[in-house]
């Protein structure tokens, strides 16, 4: 199995980032991100997709696009759309239809930061998403990191703080995301989840001070979604571009922090009579499954069956359940970092049918 980390969901001067997609290929080449997926605002930007290489450092840049109802007041239901042929913001004002145009068109729709609460300190609104009546979206996602930002910017003197020691921010998607993805997992819906750092490299003047904050490269050192594929990448735009697709729309991946410590190696597997599966996979329970997870390091792991823990381990690496219930099995991790518990790694479920 190949693993490919990625970074999705970011903006460009095309929106309202502060980089060109040059800056966004070196920070990723510098982070040492494989691919990058730029989603600005209702516009989709034609011309910069491709391979980018300094030396051996090679990264894929890809195009997406953010799309929401600009007429709406306040401007929730962001809609991140991967892997469309076309521009599709001018049909925001009916989000059914839209999710379906870009279904037709083989493309992904991610509900963007589902919950993003407002920071009235700053006049700021809050833009959650609200149409969960929609149907056939491929996933959400779980862990923006802006949107946790914003949650904690109570006042002056926390944003300030923020600001300038990002490394504080990230604890983990928010209960209420979380809450909203087991729900959804538990109607029957498969539900990909996937983490975003909804970069913008915001440039701030505040008397003397000048500074960049939550700069693209500190992004992608911290939420990534870990993609895994039987094949690897092959430097090919048009092979890579449909594996790295493939690998979201099915949930071959997991959500990992990788600032306190490299998430990379993190597997999440069943194995049955009939075969295995990984995460994304549904597999027959048939007389009993063995679930395994493989964690980087040791750290504390939950294994989760529809939304409630049902074992726990703190010292191990691997770690193994055998099971005789079908349901949806997902993974967190957590570890201490900076004098908290933050979450380390989200994995996306195995369904276990009978
Ligand atoms: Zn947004
Ligand atoms: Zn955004």
């Amino acid at each position: 199995m190949n693993e490919i980390l990625i970074n999705l969901h970011m903006h460009t001067t095309y929106s309202d980032g502060s980089g060109t997609h040059a800056d966004i290929v070196k920070a990723a080449q510098d982070a040492g991100l494989d691919a990058v997926i730029t989603t600005d605002h209702n516009v989709l930007v034609h011309g910069p997709a491709g391979y980018y290489q300094d030396g051996d450092r090679k990264v894929l840049l890809l195009v997406g696009e953010e799309v929401h109802d600009q007429t709406a007041n306040p401007q929730k239901n962001h809609l991140l759309v991967l892997g469309a042929e076309r521009e599709v913001a001018k049909l925001a004002d009916d989000t059914q239809h839209l999710v379906d145009t870009i279904k037709e068109m083989n493309g992904l729709a991610f509900i963007a930061h589902p919950v993003d609460p407002a920071a009235p300190a700053f006049g700021e609104p809050d833009i959650s998403w609200e149409k969960w009546e929609v149907e056939n979206f491929t996933g959400i996602e779980l862990w923006n990191a802006m949107s946790e930002f914003k949650g904690l910017m109570k006042d002056w003197f926390r944003a300030f703080f923020y600001a300038f020691f990002p490394k504080f921010v990230a604890r983990g998607p928010f209960p209420a995301a979380i809450e909203r993805w087991d729900q959804l997992l538990e109607s029957g819906k498969r539900v990909v989840a996937v983490g975003g750092s909804d970069a913008h490299a915001l440039r701030v003047n505040i008397g003397p001070i000048r500074k960049t904050i939550f700069p693209y490269k500190f992004h992608f050192q911290a939420v990534n979604t870990h993609l895994i594929s039987e094949q690897p990448l092959n430097g090919d735009l048009f092979h890579d571009r449909n594996l790295i697709l493939d690998a979201l729309a099915n949930g071959h991946a997991f959500i990992g922090y990788d600032l306190p410590a490299e998430t990379r190696g993190f597997r999440f597997t069943a194995h049955g009579k009939e075969g295995n599966a990984s995460m994304g996979d549904e597999i027959t329970l048939d007389q009993g499954i063995t679930l395994q997870i493989a964690l980087p390091q040791r750290s504390e792991c939950r294994l989760l069956r529809n939304g409630k823990v049902i074992k726990s381990w703190t010292k191990r690496e691997i770690c193994s359940y055998i099971t005789t219930k079908a349901g949806v099995y997902r993974v967190e991790v957590y570890r201490n970092y900076l004098g908290k518990k933050r979450a380390w790694i989200i994995s996306n479920p195995i369904y276990v049918r009978v």
